[in-house]
């Protein structure tokens, strides 16, 4: 991922002069919630003097922030750790130290396993505990033996954290939410994560503002199960999701607003209302249903079926006709037959997706799904999975289609692949590049959409619709996220 700058705290009179700068290098899989997290871990760092870097060689510490959704995660951690204990080797025959941190899922999941196959790993550190990296890092600086901290400490880390101090450009990621209770059958989430957690809604407001003072105009919210955001409101009550997204709408400069993940059972009235009511929410809803047959929905302890996931797609459409849905969908759990496979077919027909992730079913050590009865032969799989994604794709194209001749604002992202060209972002998430001058970066712009490539349409610049602060590049989306 591009990780955003971060400088050493300047110092400032009656203050102790800043540590000698040093070179951090942070790697980030999976989902957008792991990028902000990484940005976090960047801010926490750099009053120790830690600047980012992108060569490894250079690197005084190198952290890996890891996601155990997809297979093969942790031996995708492993080699990589193989080669940096070399890299770490080289570095110390030239006197250089090198600190080594795996963070995330899988540090959380796998912690032992990885100080006992990895022991020139330094550092270990859960998602809940990296407000408490200076101290981690001094005790690894101390050759103390590595520092395992993958507990779920009383204390919130949010309080904790240092403001986040670099701007993220157009487009900002905010975490209001972390953990899950709900347990499905096939996700490591609520083992590595916790169990849910909101932030204040105070919080969140201020941290919303100070993105929207440097430059953004767009803020996503984040939250493994971000539709359950239930935090205390300034007013001492507790704040629902719509609550909180209609606040968060009357800040002056912001002009979009998205949220994900969501699980079906947490889309309450007032929420599905917000949709029709709030004109920052973007008409756009990312909403995992993992299944069309109610038989595996309980066998995934999904705790909702086909119908409740059809009425709120209906309810949604009617509150905003234009909304586009996007989901994900598991293919093979186990117990999974060919006519539960035929009702999630039936089911992405009758929807219709702008956008979607789909997978096969793989095993996660730990989780209840790894041992069921009935696992589904990989070819079986594979055969299922390709028609899913035949059809999704096919659904796509007819979107991206279905959009071309409209006139419609987009926020303008970044520069484009080619010269002259900017990088834009549809109300329906969709890339939108066009011909224009880069000082339409950072704000809004109005466009006719021209025509649709596979994952991106092309458009005409019919008018520049705000000013521009003076932005930077947005944190470029990573391809993977947190599934609910
Ligand atoms: S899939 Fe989503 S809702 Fe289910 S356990 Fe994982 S994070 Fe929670």
């Amino acid at each position: 991922m591009a990780m955003p700058g971060t400088e050493p705290a300047p110092t400032q009179a009656g203050q102790a002069p800043a540590a000698p700068r040093k070179k951090l290098l942070i790697r980030t899989w999976g989902c957008q919630m792991n990028v902000y997290d990484s940005a976090r871990m960047a801010d926490v760092l750099a009053p120790l003097g830690y600047a980012p870097t992108e060569a490894v060689e250079e690197a005084d510490m190198v952290v890996l922030n890891t996601c155990h959704i997809r297979e093969r995660a942790s031996e995708k951690v492993f080699s990589d750790l193989g080669r940096l204990r070399d890299t770490k080797r080289e570095r110390a025959a030239g006197g250089k130290e090198t600190i080594i941190a795996v963070a995330g899922c899988v540090a959380q999941a796998e912690g032992a396993e990885i100080t006992a196959r990895a022991p020139w790993v330094d550092i270990v550190l859960g998602p809940q505990t990296y407000h408490r990296l200076p101290e981690m890092v001094a005790r690894a600086s101390r050759a103390a033996g590595q520092v395992i901290e993958t507990d779920f400490p009383a204390e919130d880390k949010f309080d904790h954290l240092p403001e986040a101090a670099t701007p993220q450009g157009p487009v900002a990621f905010l975490t209001v939410q972390e953990g899950c209770d709900k347990f499905c059958s096939f996700c490591v989430v609520p083992y590595t994560r916790g169990a849910e957690f909101s932030r204040p809604a105070g919080a969140i407001l201020a941290e919303a503002r100070r993105l929207v003072a440097q430059g953004s105009r767009e803020i996503a919210l984040l939250g493994q199960n971000v539709n359950a955001y239930h935090g205390e409101g300034p007013d001492g009550r507790t704040w629902t999701l719509g609550r909180l997204l209609r606040a968060l709408a009357e800040i002056p400069g912001l002009v979009r607003l998205r949220y994900a993940t969501s699980h079906p059972r947490d889309m309450d009235d007032d929420l599905i209302a917000a949709h029709g009511e709030v004109p920052a929410l973007m008409p756009f809803l990312h909403l995992p249903v993992q299944s069309g047959s109610d038989r595996i929905l309980r066998a995934m302890n999904r705790g909702h079926d086909a119908a409740l996931f059809r009425g709120i797609v209906e309810r949604l459409r009617r509150a905003r006709p234009d909304i586009a849905l996007s989901s994900d969908f598991i293919v093979g759990h186990p117990g999974e037959s060919e006519r539960d496979f035929a009702d999630t077919m039936a089911l992405v027909r009758e929807t219709g997706f702008a956008l979607a992730y789909s997978f096969k079913y793989s095993a996660r050590p730990g989780t209840p799904a790894a041992n069921m009865h009935g696992q589904v032969p990989e070819a079986e799989k594979d055969a299922r999975l390709q028609a899913l994604q035949a059809l999704l794709r096919e659904q796509q194209q007819d979107f991206n289609a279905g959009c071309v001749g409209r006139e419609v604002e987009v926020l303008v992202t970044g520069a484009g692949r080619h010269p002259g060209q900017l990088a834009a972002r549809s109300p329906w998430l969709q890339p939108v590049h066009f011909s224009a001058p880069a000082g339409l970066i950072g704000g809004m712009a109005r466009v006719r959409l021209d025509a649709a490539h596979p994952n991106s349409l092309s458009a005409t610049l019919l008018a520049a619709t705000s000013p521009v602060a003076g932005l930077l590049d947005p944190v470029q989306p990573v391809s993977e996220h947190a599934t609910a």
